[in-house]
């Protein structure tokens, strides 16, 4: 898939890499055991350690070590058993330490690579540079009143996996692609809720761009903390074309961190960028090198649940559906739970069709979720049953599929009470045969003389007859034995 932007002087090529801040589900902090849950009144879960009390010492929370390194295998990424906490050091009123507590040269985990599923139906590798664990730093709250901010340090000391791609993606749409899966990826694993209205996963784009068949990277531009996949696809446009107007103009670029205004859709400078000197970072002395033992590691391996591309790849080979059916099902875990309850035991091209047809535009409709479905997957199954065995046909199916939304009762009972039941008597669609043909003997006519389109006709008016109920493949048989 090539995705060029035109230009003045000729075609140029996007370059991105992305930054992703995951916020580990854990009950407790990093360093400390004080709670994490969103939305708590300000400042009531705030440890000393989190308030950057003097003479307080960070413990480290086992359970963040153990998803980070759950996440870092779901990526197929290396795990470090030694890796080392470090101070960034930095002066802001949310960060009551001075520094955040992150790891710089020995992160957790190192190289991995991400599949991205594209909309024509086939993948592309992305790499994974790192994953390393640092605290979130509080929140400043600008809006309380006209002339003052406050500080809310409940997010203060919350675990985040920071995790950087390789600069791999050549488009906004493969952008988009990446975030969907690593979403999908942290979501199966239970590591990050992947909320990005909630902040609890946040990124930051990479953005340059080159002529086409230039090597190299230009400068970049960094843009901070894009809170939603459609707003990191704008702003990766924005930037791109903005990069391309300065080198066709004759200027350049500067390397900076930029904010997305997505109320403008464009991006602003917000300050030169800084680099990792600036940070002065060194090996935080109150925590020992963190190691890990291989049982450790193995363990979390063993305990590893069926990820997005297994599970694509299995339902390719066992329902026999194609990449894209298989990508659009496996993305949400109780998504993919539905449909093979679905399809177990059932032509699973027809299941796919329905679970991605009609029932997902009703699911949409009703604004419910896949966890509380307008139709449960026992009754979905039941209507395929009822197709497959020519209780119904297709048509009616649809029918009954409504009836259900509105009811709640199972496909069986409203096909009973409303009287549904396809007719497959022959003697009794034969009867319907004939008294369409008799009520339209000049068409009879015509379509014996040659106007052989007629047919279509012919069938529409028996389906009309007997209210969609008679069987169609029976309906054209005879039809075709009666007109001779
Ligand atoms: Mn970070």
């Amino acid at each position: 898939m090539s995705y060029l932007i035109q230009g003045e002087t000729g075609d140029w090529e996007v370059v991105i890499g992305l930054e992703v801040h995951a916020q580990v589900i854990s009950k407790a902090k990093l360093f400390s055991g004080a709670a994490t849950d969103f939305g708590a009144e300000p400042n009531t879960q705030v440890s000393p350690v989190d308030a950057g009390m003097p003479g307080m010492l960070p413990v480290i929370n086992e359970t963040c070590v153990e998803q980070a390194v759950r996440t870092g295998l779901g990526l197929k990424a290396a795990i470090n058993l030694t890796s080392v906490f470090a101070r960034k050091n930095y002066f802001y009123a949310d960060l009551p330490q001075g520094y955040q507590i992150s790891q710089y040269e020995a992160p957790i985990v190192g190289e991995g690579t991400i599949l991205l599923d594209l909309p024509d139906g086939s993948t592309r590798a992305v790499g994974i540079e790192r994953l390393h664990l640092e605290q979130d730093a509080g929140k400043s709250l600008h809006d309380q009143h006209p002339s003052k901010s406050y500080i809310d340090l409940n997010r203060s000391g919350v675990a985040l996996m920071e995790i950087v791609s390789k600069p791999d993606m050549r488009s906004p749409e493969e952008a988009g692609a990446y975030l969907k899966k690593l979403r999908s990826i942290l979501r199966y694993l239970g590591t990050c809720d992947g909320n990005m209205e909630e902040g609890s996963m946040r990124c930051d784009c990479n953005v340059s761009v080159r002529p086409v068949g230039e090597a190299g990277y230009r400068t970049r531009c960094e843009i901070k903390n894009v809170n939603s996949v459609r707003f990191v696809m704008q702003a990766i446009e924005y930037e791109a074309r903005r990069h391309i107007d300065v080198y066709e103009e004759g200027g350049t670029i500067q390397q900076e961190t930029r904010l997305f205004d997505s109320a403008k859709g464009e991006t602003r400078s917000m300050r030169s960028k800084e680099h990792a000197h600036d940070y002065r970072y060194f090996p935080d002395p109150d925590l020992l090198p963190l190691v890990l033992s291989p049982d450790f590691v193995a363990n979390i391996e063993a305990s590893l649940p069926e990820l997005p591309d297994e599970k694509k790849e299995r339902f390719m080979r066992d329902f026999a559906l194609s990449p894209y059916d298989a990508g659009v099902l496996v993305a949400d875990k109780a998504t993919a739970d539905f449909f093979e309850t679905v399809a177990r035991g059932r032509d699973a091209k027809m299941a796919a069709n329905w679970v991605t047809g009609d029932f997902f535009a009703a699911l949409n409709r009703s604004g419910r979720s896949i966890e509380d479905p307008p139709v449960t997957a026992a009754n979905l199954g039941g209507l395929i049953d009822l197709i497959a065995d020519n209780t119904i046909s297709g048509r009616i199916a649809k029918e009954v599929f409504e009836l259900m939304l509105e009811t709640g009762k199972p496909p069986a009972v409203i096909v009973e009470e409303k009287g549904l039941k396809q007719v497959t008597d022959t003697g009794a669609i034969e009867g319907v045969i004939d008294t369409v043909l008799a009520q339209n003997a000049d068409k009879v006519a015509e379509y014996k003389s040659g106007k052989d389109k007629l047919f279509g006709f012919f069938v529409g008016q028996v389906m009309k007859a007997s209210q969609g109920k008679a069987n169609p493949a029976l309906v054209n048989e005879l039809l075709k034995a009666k007109l001779g």
